[in-house]
């Protein structure tokens, strides 16, 4: 269902979530799971629209095997928490607990009722991934019978595919990071540290719309060869590459796209040198033929595979030095991740990066990222900045 916000742009609704809860809760059920154990993050996101504080205090979605999932929460979260839809729709109880109570006793204790055949213990529990080990080791204690397992066994494969909303989302999410880095290539560089350019971006990935800014990497001179660099008090000068890898979330869903500016002063005589241009062709040509490559079917390794034959047979091979692209979504890194190793067919509605890069440690590096999801016929890439070198005045 898609809803009207404020913005305009689409909104997963109440129904939708119901829909996830049920087919999570079939799925546990098929799994011989007694229930599903959902901590503060993407996943509770993904099932229940609640974007919770990550807080000392225990939040909890209990699926039980059978009657009405509970989100346990602090009661002075259950304001909060009784606003949600899913909430406000009876789908899902709010079930509070004060500051002297055992959550985790409250927690054992609707597992117990929800696991049916009344009487006999708890078998099996899955406990979202990211939940804190202070949480699992308190929980454990609370339901000593048990076998813990990891959710992503029953929810990565619904995760893995977004619906139609979700792509819209991921593609206002690209747009918005898109007209970011139109607007830094567009404006002063030169003589500006990196921690100053980078908080331009974060500010203008707000005023784009995003919830927050989550990474600015701006890269210059000869830290663009380093993929993650932080960005320093270094100050940029004419006749230099930046790397500018940037995104956040918007509505909840990720961008990440990365350009490649080369800063000049307006002096032709600071454009890019021969050897930074001959690699920039091959990194372009590497990208675009991984982006090519992107149908139903086709196993999310052999995407890394395309980009990295064309790089190595330049002689970059050893320069490229990560996997190609990892699935967005509700996290910024999620699956499918494009790397050796992982024959996952893509299915349409796959969403990932697309990342080539080439790093000459101590000259200079470049990297370009889309954000490509997997269509019926072939790819949809979602960012619309042009993916040739920007040689920009700065
Ligand atoms: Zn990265
Ligand atoms: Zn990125
Ligand atoms: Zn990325």
């Amino acid at each position: 269902m898609t809803q009207a916000t404020g913005a305009g742009r689409p909104s997963i609704g109440a129904g939708r979530l119901a829909h996830r809860l049920s087919r999570a809760r079939h799925l546990a059920v098929e799994a011989g799971l007694d229930a599903l154990l959902v901590g503060v993050g993407a996943d509770l996101v993904y099932l229940s629209g609640y974007r919770a504080l990550p807080l000392e205090r225990l939040t909890m979605l209990v699926v039980p095997a059978h009657g009405r999932p509970s989100l346990v929460v602090p009661r002075l979260e259950a304001m909060a928490a009784r606003a949600i839809p899913v909430v406000e729709a009876e789908t899902v109880a709010v079930v509070p607990w004060d500051e002297t109570d055992d959550p985790f006793a409250l927690v054992a204790g609707l597992v117990e009722r929800g696991a049916g055949d009344g009487g006999r213990p708890v078998a099996a529990v899955a406990v979202s991934d990211r939940l804190w080990a202070t949480f699992v080791l308190h929980l454990q204690g609370a339901l000593p019978a048990a076998r813990f397992s990891l959710l992503s066994g029953v929810l990565r494969d619904e995760r893995i595919v977004k619906d139609p909303d979700e792509v819209e989302l991921l593609r206002a999410a690209a747009r918005a990071a898109d007209r970011v880095v139109e607007g830094i290539a567009h404006g002063r560089l030169i003589g500006r540290t990196e921690v100053d350019v980078s908080r331009e971006v974060r500010d203008r990935l707000v005023s784009e719309g995003h919830d927050e800014a989550s990474f600015a990497i701006v890269a210059s001179g000869a830290w663009s060869a380093s993929p993650h660099h932080q960005a320093s008090d270094r100050v940029i000068r004419a006749g230099e590459p930046i790397v500018l890898d940037i995104g956040g979330s918007l509505g909840g869903y990720g961008s990440d796209i990365t350009r490649t500016l080369w800063v000049t002063g307006g002096d032709p005589a600071n454009g890019p040198d021969a050897d930074f241009l001959a690699m920039y062709a091959v990194l372009r040509e590497a990208q675009a033929a991984a982006t090519r490559e992107v149908r139903p079917d086709v196993p999310a390794e052999h995407i890394d595979a395309v980009a990295r034959e064309i790089i190595s047979a330049a002689g970059y091979g050893h320069a490229f030095i990560h996997r190609t692209g990892h699935g967005i979504g509700l996290e910024e890194h999620e699956d499918p991740y494009l790397v050796a190793g992982n024959p996952t067919p893509l299915r349409p509605g796959m969403a990932f990066s697309i990342e080539p890069g080439i790093y000459l440690e101590g000259r200079y590096g470049a990297r370009i990222e889309d954000i490509v999801v997997c269509g019926e016929d072939g790819p949809i890439v979602l960012d619309t900045v042009t993916r040739d070198l920007l040689v920009v005045h700065g």
